[in-house]
Order: structure tokens, then sequence, then C-alpha cells
């Protein structure tokens, strides 16, 4: 067996952590580096006894250097909430980030993927959203710093590739949820699980007619994986989401009634440039990475509710 030297970026944070206990269990070597802004230790404290595993504490804003066969990069906060704390940051996150993480594989001549997003669609105007549209992002809006940031990455990893013959890979992310996303982390699925466990008001923003595509973590992994395993000329983009859609109603009444809970809908104001629909094409996914979501909404959402009910103050 080969055992692979792997940096991840962003270990500690929700998927993160499940791609590190994936490529553990393949037999693999793994060094996490996070800086814990919205990652946690807990997602990783089970892996401390493990000799294969080292956690480094450091901010991928700064050049890194070490010596590994594969770079996943992850680091950088996904959730709206997070990310507009301090867009600034996220900006050099996403760009300073890509610039040092770029260096590092040219420099090792590693393999290196990064965890771009559908967000790079902006609000698209094209439905299912295939990897040959360009997208529709405000630049100035409230969002751009995380949209823009990752559109430069993007930009980055392929002029990397193009003038230093770096080997990359970029995955286009649909939402995703599953144990481990942070109970405060502000995004749908956590929020509305956590309410309805809680028993408080479920906080729909808008008339929740906007539609999102939820893909289960695992499908996710799977298919990061497979992405770096592709053939040497393949530099992706490739959507990795599951393409049912559903309104963020329809998601609020799933979790009700698998939670069973008491609590009741009530409207917020949508925030802005919150996009209106979302919902992958993954026929490239599909014929280059042999790969398909297996687990749909409420089998994911009942394994995400179990995690939660034992984390969250009912
Ligand atoms: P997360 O917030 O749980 O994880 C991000 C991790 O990056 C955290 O552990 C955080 O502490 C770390 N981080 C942030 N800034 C850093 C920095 N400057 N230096 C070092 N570490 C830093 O989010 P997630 O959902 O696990 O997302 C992981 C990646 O996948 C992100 O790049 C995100 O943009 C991308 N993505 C996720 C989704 C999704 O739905 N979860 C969708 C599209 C793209
Ligand atoms: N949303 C909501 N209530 C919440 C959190 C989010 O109605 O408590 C909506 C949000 O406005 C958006 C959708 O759910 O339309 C998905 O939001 P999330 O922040 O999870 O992800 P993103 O907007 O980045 O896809």
């Amino acid at each position: 067996m080969i055992r692979k030297k792997i940096l991840v970026t962003g270990g500690a944070g929700f998927v993160g952590s499940h791609l590190i206990d994936r490529l553990l269990k393949e037999g693999n070597e793994v060094i996490c580096v996070d800086n814990y802004f919205t990652g946690q230790k807990q997602n990783i404290v089970h892996l401390m006894g493990n000799p294969y595993f080292e956690y480094i504490r450091h901010d991928i804003t700064m050049p890194f250097f070490i010596e590994v066969d594969e770079i996943y990069n992850l680091a950088c906060p996904a959730s709206p909430v997070h990310y507009q704390y301090n867009p600034i940051k996220t900006v050099k996150t996403s760009v300073s980030g890509a610039l040092n993480m770029l260096g590092l594989a040219k420099r090792i001549n590693a393999k290196i993927l990064q965890a771009s997003t559908s967000e790079v669609y902006g609000d698209p105007k094209v439905h299912p959203q295939r990897e040959d549209y360009w997208g529709h992002v405000n630049p100035i809006g409230t969002r751009s710093c995380y949209d823009e940031g990752k559109r430069v990455a993007e930009t980055l990893f392929f002029n990397y590739h193009w003038q230093n013959k770096v080997r990359i890979k970029i995955i286009r992310i649909f939402n995703t949820y599953g144990p481990r996303m942070h109970p405060h982390d502000g995004r749908v699925v956590s929020n509305f699980i956590v309410q309805a466990l809680q028993g408080k008001d479920i906080t729909l923003y808008g008339d929740g007619m906007q539609t999102r595509s939820f893909q289960y973590v695992d499908d996710l992994v799977e298919g990061m994986i497979r992405m770096m395993a592709t053939r040497e000329d393949f530099t992706g983009p490739v959507n990795v989401g599951n393409p049912n859609e559903f309104t963020i109603k329809e998601l609020a009444e799933h979790i009700i009634e698998l939670t069973g809970t008491k609590s009741k809908i009530i409207y917020k104001d949508l925030p802005s440039d919150d996009p209106m629909q979302r919902q992958p094409d993954i026929t490239i996914a599909k014929k280059e990475l042999d790969w398909q979501p297996n687990i749909q909404l409420k089998e994911g959402l009942t394994k995400t509710i179990d995690y939660f009910k034992k984390i969250v103050i009912h």
C-alpha cells in the first residue's frame, strides 16, 4: 500500500473533517492546517491520537512550507454570516490562500484540489447550472467577498496550470449539509434543525420559494476523492452537488416533520443578493468521476438531526 502524504487546509471545518476521516481510513498520512475561524477542535479531536494525523494551527493567508503529495484547499468560511463578518479577510483567504497553496504545489510538484463553489454562478440566469455558464455575480454585493474571491481563486488555479504546469483539480460544490456543521453556523439546514429541536420559531427568509439543491456530506467527500484521482490532464471545473432541488419552505416542512417539533415558521427579510435558484447539472461528474449522489434529502436530514440531538441543548 502506498501511504500518500496529504495536506488538507480548513480540515477542522465541517467538510474538511469528514474528508480527513476518509483519507485516513484509506491509509494515508494527513496534515490538517486550520486557524479555527469557523472550524472546531471537536471535529478532529477523535484523530489526535492517530500517528498518521497531524494538526497545525496556521492561517493560509501566510506562506506555509511542507512536503506532501496532494493538497485539498478547503480553508475559507462558507456560511454567509461568517464570510460577511470580515469580508476583507474572506477575500484574502480565498486569494492569498490560493496563491500560497499554489506556490507550494508548484514548488513541491503536488497535485492540488480547490473547493470552489456554486456561488461562482451568483444568482444564475441559466438553470440548471452547467460548468460552461459564466455566472451572474454582483461584484460589489454583500456576497461578493466570497463569490469573487472564489472566482479569482479559480483564475489563479488555471493560470498556475497553464503557466507552471501545476496539476490542478477544481470542484464547484453545491449546498452541503451533515453532522459537524457548527450549530451557530447560520446556514439554513443547521439553523432549521437547531430551531426545531429547541422548539424555537423557524426563520424563513423571504417567501421561502427560493430553491437550493442539498447534498449530504458523504456524497461530497466521495466526489472529492474521485476528482483528485482523475486522469492527469483533467482539471475540471466539475459541479459536485445533488440535482434534487427544493424550495427553502419545503426544506422547513421536511425538518418539522422529521423532528416532530411544534415550532412554527416565521418570515424574515430576504438577505440582499440571495440567489433565487440553484441546481447543478452533473453530467460531467457522472462522465469523468463516475459519480452521482446516493443519499437523498430525508435520509441525510435524519442522520443530521440525530447528530444535532446529541449536541444541542433542548
Ligand atoms: P467551514 O466553515 O466548516 O470550514 C472552513 C474551515 O476553514 C474552518 O475550519 C475554518 O476555521 C478554516 N479557515 C477559514 N479561514 C482560514 C484561514 N485563513 N486559514 C486557515 N484556515 C481557515 O465550511 P465548510 O462547509 O466545511 O466548507 C469547506 C470548503 O468548502 C470551503 O472552502 C467552502 O467555500 C467550500 N464549500 C462548501 C459548501 C457547503 O455547502 N458546505 C458549498 C460550497 C463550497
Ligand atoms: N435561509 C433561511 N433561513 C435561515 C437561513 C437561511 O430561509 O435561517 C435561506 C437563505 O436566505 C437562502 C437559503 O436559505 O435562501 C440557503 O441559505 P444558506 O445560508 O444555507 O446558503 P446559501 O445562501 O449560501 O446557499
